[in-house]
């Protein structure tokens, strides 16, 4: 691991052999269990977390609630410029930041720094937003009074990550949360939680660094159970949670039990178009791109093709060919392509939809399999498979996360791909290859696609901080990031002001003394 600068970069990111995983800024808390984080990479392991106790958990959300209470006092440009100063903290440690991502989760270096990029344009983001937090003024229909609304911080937000984003949807989260004058406690996923202490030994020392108060960046470690504080703690008005839909079920009624708010950003289960206008070569790249990258662990990963029956034999050959020069192996090297799965589970269920296809009667049109051998004995790296399926096939209906692509063939008018497109429970990202703007228009439609992303001559997978992110039906409904999505973090509040000697009622009505 050395080789590649491993070591190097924990020490900059102040990772010890055994780290305290609760925290509330610069004061760390240690007295839950001992869990280990192993890298997919080489399975070797990278070091120790102690996980949080109730007891610390309680400890880190009264500091927390103390400080709100002056963090929301705060003018919001003035929080902007905290964030500002994070991200250029980022920006100094973009390089093992990237390398920890790229190692304890898995995915290739050049999308660790990627992901770390993202944080750091989040803060851009809500740098410029914390001087925008508008609320609409309205015409009052009394004379003499004035109405508007304005946006207020919530409290205490919290934070429950997925591993295969392991420091970016924290900071999606907590860059808006902060600039809206919410304080944040973080949960990161039990598989990168170093990921999690590394960032927050950063913001815990650009907050020092101004003599802010314990309590706004707090971090707390272990399982679902530690997650579980959160969600049924009725001083966390939102928990914003990203993972699988069986989780985000579970959160979401728990939340609900107190008329809590929940932000759910859930499983996909993403499809291109390629209708008979598609550029062939964009397809290809678009479509290898997003069923591989990340080893197919992303949420917005393309799982299914759905191609026109005109076109299937050639896009078929041409995507085959391609899948035939991927490179797979250690993703801390540039030139390979495919990384690793996150663990031996995740394998596991990679071989599972693999039977399960040919089970129900697809046909593998790349093989898939499990590397052994040098440079392959953390047991976790696989082939991307291709199987030619049906679209009502239970398997092809399920996320599985991993990287499987299924091809499904359609016939006659657009109409009928949007309509195997939309024919599953998820709905976050979507994609369609065309050069003819009916079929696009028509995609893009009130009667195309379901999902909260819809791209054009675009693949599926990935997207850009400055749109708001998220998707519907089981996916949750939630948005994250840019365009309006910092009003979640924030409570609205309508005023109107009467600034005559009189006090007419609204509606006309008489209430003589
Ligand atoms: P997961 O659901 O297993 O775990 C996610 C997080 O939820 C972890 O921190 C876990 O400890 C916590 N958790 C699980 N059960 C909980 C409970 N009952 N109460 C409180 N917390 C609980 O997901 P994963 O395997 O880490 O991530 C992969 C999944 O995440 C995929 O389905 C993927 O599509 C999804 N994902 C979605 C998005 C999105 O923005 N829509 C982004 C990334 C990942």
């Amino acid at each position: 691991a050395s080789v590649f600068g491993i070591d190097e970069a924990l020490k900059k990111l102040g990772i010890e052999a055994i780290n305290d995983g609760t925290s509330s800024g610069s004061i760390k808390f240690a007295s839950g269990t001992t869990i280990s984080s192993h890298s997919p990479v080489d399975g070797a392991l990278i070091a120790k977390v102690k996980t949080t106790s109730k007891a610390d958990y309680d400890k880190v959300m009264n500091t927390a609630t103390q400080a709100f209470k002056s963090w929301r006092s705060k003018p919001a440009p003035q929080r902007g410029e905290i964030v500002r100063q994070f991200g250029d903290k980022l920006r100094e440690l973009k390089k093992p930041l990237g390398k920890l991502v790229s190692y304890e989760m898995g995915k290739s270096y050049q999308e660790g720094l990627g992901e770390v990029q993202e944080m750091i344009d989040i803060c851009d983001f809500a740098v410029g937003l914390s001087r925008q937090l508008h609320g609409f003024t309205m015409h009052s229909e009394r004379p003499g009074h004035r109405m508007y609304e304005q946006y207020h911080p919530l409290g205490v937000v919290g934070i429950i990550s997925a591993f295969n984003f392991p420091v970016a949807v924290w900071a999606w989260n907590t860059a808006l949360a902060w600039i809206c004058g919410d304080v944040c406690i973080w949960k990161p996923s039990e598989k990168t939680p170093l990921c999690g202490i590394a960032c927050q030994n950063i913001a815990a020392e650009v907050l020092k660094a101004n003599n802010l108060p314990e309590g706004i960046s707090c971090l707390i470690n272990g399982d679902y159970k530690v997650g579980e504080f959160m969600t049924i703690d009725k001083r966390v008005p939102l928990v914003s949670a990203t993972g699988s839909i069986r989780m985000g079920k579970i959160v979401a009624q728990t939340v609900a039990a107190r008329l809590g708010k929940s932000l759910l950003e859930l499983g996909g289960n993403n499809a291109i178009i390629v209708t008979p206008d598609a550029d062939i070569k964009m397809t290809v790249i678009g479509a290898v791109f997003g069923a591989v990258g990340t080893a197919g662990q992303r949420c917005t990963s393309t799982r299914r093709l759905i191609i026109h029956e005109s076109i299937y034999n050639k896009v078929k050959n041409a995507v085959v060919k391609a899948y035939q020069q991927l490179r797979i192996g250690n993703p801390l090297d540039e030139s390979n392509h495919v990384g690793p799965l996150i663990d031996t589970d995740a394998v596991a269920m990679y071989k599972k939809a693999l039977q399960k296809v040919v089970d129900e009667g697809g046909n593998m049109i790349v093989e898939g399999g499990v590397l052994e051998g040098h440079g392959y004995e953390s047991g976790c790296y696989v082939k991307p498979a291709i199987a030619e399926a049906q679209p009502h096939f239970e398997i092809v209906q399920h996320e599985t996360f991993a990287p499987v692509l299924y091809f499904l063939k359609y016939s006659g008018d657009v109409e009928n791909a949007i309509e195997i497109q939309n024919g599953v429970v998820q709905g976050l990202s979507s994609a369609i290859m065309t050069n003819n703007l009916r079929e696009a228009e028509r995609f893009l439609s009130v009667s195309g696609s379901d999902c909260g992303i819809a791209n054009v001559n675009i693949g599926t997978s990935g997207a850009e901080i400055g749109g708001a992110f998220g998707g519907e039906k089981e996916t949750g409904g939630g948005r994250e990031s840019g365009s309006d999505a910092w009003k979640v973090y924030m409570r609205r509040q309508t005023n109107t002001i009467n600034y005559t000697t009189e006090l007419p009622l609204a509606q006309g009505i008489k209430f003589d003394l």
